[in-house]
């Protein structure tokens, strides 16, 4: 089949208050990616960005989440439809994420070395040294120092940047074919920023590819290869040429946030 690895169709994507009344976070979106690409969806804090890309591998607490249409078709198989058996074989095999907060997503009582080998060992047929020489390898390729002596580091013990490395390892090592990372360097400070996102491009192969979430139009002109824009729950404009978007965005809003961008470059 030749169809997208992913492709969203007319997703919206709504929550439940506990007094019953129904908030869309997102509407009628429709975006397509294939390997070797990387779609950055930007767009303010609140435009929706997050709903749609956490409800890919199904990261949205549901309820209160819920999608009342719309499908997200992953390798032609629609995300929404799938029995809890096949989206955790899915989620864990095939699709990583980076999120932007890592502590968060890594346990503060294990070790990182265990956090990885054991992943790897649960996920992959290897035995348990495999595992942890594959985890060294993976703290090494992800530019962390000293890797043998971090392995034995537990999470609250690296600085931001480290922990934000050692996630990317998380979600990389398994081979996934989709990488999904959420305001991945917002919580760190520019220069670590601008590391992060080299390793993210260096480590994302052609066989795969990348669904960036930011507010960010500089991480847009340095991580995207096409971009679609959000505001309020709608994508209002895409483009598969970067910087063509970047010399004359069409929409409205989209030509204010570059403007704004620029001013904040000055
Ligand atoms: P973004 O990632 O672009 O900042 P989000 O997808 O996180 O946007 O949020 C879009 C809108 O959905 C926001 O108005 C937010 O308050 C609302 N929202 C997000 N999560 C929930 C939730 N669990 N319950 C109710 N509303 C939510
Ligand atoms: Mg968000």
């Amino acid at each position: 089949m030749n169809g997208s690895l992913l492709e969203i169709e007319n997703l919206s994507v709504s929550y439940r208050g506990e007094d019953g009344s129904v908030f869309t976070a997102a509407s009628e979106v429709s975006l397509s990616l294939n390997r070797g690409e990387s779609l950055c969806i930007v767009g303010e804090s609140g435009s929706g960005k997050s709903s749609v890309a956490m409800s890919v591998p199904r990261l949205l607490p549901s309820p209160p989440a819920f999608w009342p249409q719309g499908r997200i078709l992953f390798d032609g198989k629609d995300i929404l439809a799938m029995s809890p058996k096949e989206l955790r074989s899915v989620r864990a095999r095939r699709i990583g994420v980076v999120f932007q907060d890592p502590i968060g997503s890594l346990s503060p009582l294990h070790r990182i070395g265990d956090q990885l080998a054991e992943t790897l060992f649960l996920h992959c047929d290897v035995s348990r040294s495999a595992a942890r020489a594959t985890a060294l390898e993976w703290l090494h390729k992800v530019g962390i120092p000293e890797p043998e002596q971090r392995l034995k580091a537990y999470p609250h013990e690296l600085s931001g940047g480290m922990q934000q490395r050692v996630m990317i390892a998380m979600a990389l090592m398994l081979g996934p074919d989709l990488i999904i990372a959420d305001e991945p360097t917002t919580a760190l400070d520019v220069t670590v920023q601008s590391q992060i996102l080299s390793l993210m491009r260096s480590l994302v192969g052609k066989d795969s590819a990348l669904l960036l979430i930011t507010h960010d139009l500089g991480v847009v002109a340095k991580m995207a290869s096409k971009l679609a824009v959000m505001k309020d729950g709608r994508v209002i404009e895409t483009a598969d040429d970067v910087s063509a978007f970047f010399a004359n965005p069409s929409h409205p809003h989209s030509r204010a946030l570059v403007a704004e961008a620029r001013k904040m470059e000055l």
